[in-house]
């Protein structure tokens, strides 16, 4: 079974955040000034999440990406990756992480079967990566890295998010990371999420991206995978290094969006910047075929299109870290 929204869409794909707290406040993601943790929202208990995976299942949903949040922080994740790993239709659950538990939990998530790893990694250079989150430790989130690549992880996709005047003077750092270490770097354009007035300054589109890349890359466009995501891909020079750029801002994807997104606390959404989304905590007080009615609505009335590209003003101001990035 596949179930397609409004506009036809096939929706195969679910974002679900496991928890909003997270060991990192980076600047991009968090509210702006809020450097301390996140008001608790009541978590949905992992057999929730669970019986809401099941049955978007039963409704089409083929992969699952398990995100935060930092999903590593909450105790329990890797059993519970586990089971999701044994729902009927899930072809691959995998998981974005910021990397800094990666080292010593790189080992129980590749035997319980997550396929892939996204990391985020915002900077090369220990003391701008600590700026940038709010004091993480750049040696953790490398060591991690490796340890993934150790437990026979595919390359795993490092995620950087580039701000001008912060880290785009890193953009040939991290394609020289890609030749170098054969890791796939995808460069992310900032969205404004979380209500930073100076976001405007900061934000870079990926067309630039593409043009610093260029100055000392020949960039081949390699095509496109079906139900890949969003990213454009590009083969760096004759190596076997790729680079992505994702633009959300610039070249909104949502013609082709196959997802929905439910935040840790059991809020779903059709889009991650939808003003309305639906609590699902009173439809898993009923039985399963509620459950299932609401996540149909759900995926029918998913919107057609964000409205990022008019501003944040009209975007509104939604925290990834709360919703689940
Ligand atoms: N803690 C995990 C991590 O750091 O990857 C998962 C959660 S994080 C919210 C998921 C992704 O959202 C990261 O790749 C992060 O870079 C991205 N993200 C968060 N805020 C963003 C923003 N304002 N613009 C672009 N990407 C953002």
């Amino acid at each position: 079974m596949s179930l397609a929204d409004t506009y036809n869409r096939q929706i195969s794909y679910l974002r679900l955040s496991v928890t909003d707290r997270c060991n990192l406040r980076c600047r991009y993601c968090v509210p702006q000034g809020q450097m301390t943790r996140l008001p608790g929202l009541p978590l949905l208990s992992f057999d929730n999440l669970f019986r809401v995976a099941q049955q978007s299942a039963k409704l089409g949903i083929r992969k699952i990406r398990i995100t935060g949040g930092e999903p590593l922080v909450r105790p329990g994740i890797v059993s519970f990756l586990e089971r999701m790993n044994g729902i009927s239709g899930i072809g691959e659950v995998v998981l974005t992480t910021n990397g800094i538990l990666l080292a010593k939990m790189a080992d129980s998530l590749r035997q319980v079967g997550v396929k892939r790893l996204n990391i985020s990694l915002d900077s090369l250079k220990p003391e701008s990566f600590a700026e940038i989150t709010g004091g993480g430790n750049l040696r953790r989130v490398l060591a991690g890295i490796d340890a993934a690549e150790r437990s026979g992880f595919p390359t795993p996709q490092i995620n950087v998010v580039v701000m001008r005047g912060v880290n785009d003077n890193e953009i040939l750092d991290f394609a020289g990371i890609a030749t170098g270490r054969g890791l796939t770097v995808r460069f992310i354009e900032y969205m404004p999420t979380n209500g930073d007035s100076n976001w405007d300054s900061l934000y870079i589109n990926s067309g630039e991206i593409l043009m610093r890349l260029a100055s000392r890359y020949r960039l081949t466009p390699l095509p496109r995978i079906e139900g890949a995501g969003p990213a454009r891909y590009f083969q760096l020079d004759a190596s076997q290094a790729t680079v992505g750029v994702i633009s959300p801002v610039s070249r909104h994807f949502c013609a082709g969006c196959n997802r929905i997104r439910i935040s840790s606390d059991g809020m779903a959404r059709g889009c991650l910047f939808s003003r309305e989304a639906t609590d699902l905590r009173p439809h898993l007080l009923q039985g399963d075929d509620a459950l299932q009615q609401i996540l149909t609505t759900i995926i029918r009335e998913k919107p057609l299109r964000h409205n990022l590209s008019e501003g944040l003003q009209s975007s509104g101001f939604v925290s990834m870290s709360a919703i689940g990035g």
